[in-house]
């Protein structure tokens, strides 16, 4: 058993099977140095507090008979040989492969990305810099109003920091969320100091020395600072994948047991564009997806149970918001609010025709897990009472 990165999915996988009694051999390569660490707390917790979170301790790795190889990049796969090669030269057999490689940072194509000072945040090295960046008081433009951008406002706002948050839609987490939580969580960070420009494309990054001194708006306005987050999205490593001929469309294709077009290869985690309950093809970037697609793939390469699909889920911490979102927001779905957004707890439920289809809650876990389960059976909502928090949450449904 081979995997290749050793991130969450891979990491993840590695000790399932061993969880499951699998007995042969099981090496995970990972390119970064760092044992297999927690990516959230990357834009969560950067300015203060340990930032290495280790997935397991080393000796976990020990105890499981699972051979870590650190700092080892895997440059090729030939799957008619099963074997795959690494840039230090070796060469490694498998009977099973499961591709973990995650996904990257997309590049901002504009002129003056190389400046020192812009980064981007995806690593545990990446957020080495951040945090040097808060502790030197850089002021800070976020390129991005995403989940992983909206988080890293927080903090640096946290800690006094000027942020401004740019981004080319009209609303922040246009792609992500629903328009009424975007207003909220836009509201919520505008009252804390965070300045957010939508609609707004970046022309250039201009620079002095090297160093990286404003961003240049497509309308000609600057916005001076020191340091600038890109934060426009990731792109499925799947290089190693589509050059070994695995079928690939923007990520490594895969079917709700994480194979893969070669019956020897499974892929899990961020490189996959994978099923979801309602049978279309996502990319979906979370750790619970993550986890799910290590399971289905211990099944898969055991002979084991299918594991039961979920409904896709994934939280964020925004200030004192713990934010936890379950299913799909549709295109104009009716939407129920339970809670006061005012207050910092509430949740969103949206629904068509009364069936929920996906749920935003902040600092509401009773209403997160029945949002989940509703959308998991099909339960239909009466509008009314599930918007009256009077009522509980099982009246609230016909
Ligand atoms: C800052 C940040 C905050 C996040 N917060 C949340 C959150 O709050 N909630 C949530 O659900 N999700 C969150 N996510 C998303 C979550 O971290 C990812 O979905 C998860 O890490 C995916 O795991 P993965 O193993 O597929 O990929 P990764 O964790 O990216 O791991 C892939 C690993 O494979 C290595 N690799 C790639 N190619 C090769 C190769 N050829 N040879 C060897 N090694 C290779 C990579 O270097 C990397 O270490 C966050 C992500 C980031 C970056």
């Amino acid at each position: 058993m081979l995997v290749v990165g050793a991130g969450h999915a891979g990491a993840g996988v590695a000790g399932l099977l061993r969880q499951a009694g699998h007995t042969g051999p099981v090496e995970l390569f990972g390119d970064e140095l760092d044992l297999p660490y927690h990516r959230p707390p990357l834009s969560k917790k950067f300015a203060e507090g340990e930032l290495e979170q280790w997935l397991r301790p080393a000796e976990f790795y020990r105890e499981q008979d699972i051979t870590v190889r650190l700092g080892e990049h895997v440059t090729a796969v030939e799957p008619a040989k099963r074997l795959v090669r690494t840039d230090s030269g070796a060469v490694h057999g498998y009977d099973h492969l499961v591709l973990a490689t995650g996904a990257r940072p997309r590049p901002l194509p504009v002129p003056g990305a190389e400046l020192a000072g812009v980064m981007s945040l995806r690593t545990l090295a990446d957020a080495r810099i951040l945090r040097k960046c808060v502790e030197e008081r850089r002021r800070l433009v976020i390129i991005g109003g995403g989940y992983i951008g909206l988080e890293v406002a927080a903090v640096a706002r946290a800690n006094d920091i000027e942020v401004t948050v740019v981004e080319r839609e009209e609303r922040v987490l246009a792609r992500v969320a629903s328009a009424r939580l975007s207003a909220i969580l836009a509201g919520y960070h505008r009252n804390r100091g965070t300045r957010i420009l939508t609609g707004a494309g970046v022309g250039r990054l201009a620079g002095e020395d090297g160093q990286v001194r404003a961003v240049v708006l497509d309308d000609g306005s600057a916005l001076p600072c020191e340091a600038v987050l890109v934060g426009v999205g990731a792109i499925p490593r799947d290089e190693l994948a589509a050059a070994a001929g695995l079928r690939c469309a923007q990520g490594v294709v895969v079917d709700s047991h994480a194979r893969t077009s070669d019956p020897r290869i499974l892929a899990i985690g961020d490189v996959t564009r994978r099923p979801l309950r309602t049978g279309s093809l996502a990319r979906l970037e979370s750790i619970p997806s993550a986890t799910e697609q290590a399971r289905q793939a211990v099944a898969t390469i055991l002979g084991t149970a299918p594991v039961p699909a979920e409904v896709p889920w994934f939280w964020s911490d925004q200030f004192g918001l713990k934010l936890k979102i379950a299913g799909l927001v549709p295109p104009d779905p009716g939407t129920v609010v339970r809670g006061d957004p005012a207050t910092g707890r509430f949740a969103l439920f949206h629904h068509l025709g009364g069936a929920v289809t996906a749920v935003e809650s902040a600092n509401s876990p009773a209403e997160f897990m029945a949002g989940r389960k509703f959308i998991a059976a099909g339960t239909r909502i009466d509008p009314v009472r599930l918007a009256d928090p009077s009522v509980p949450l099982r009246d609230a449904t016909l």
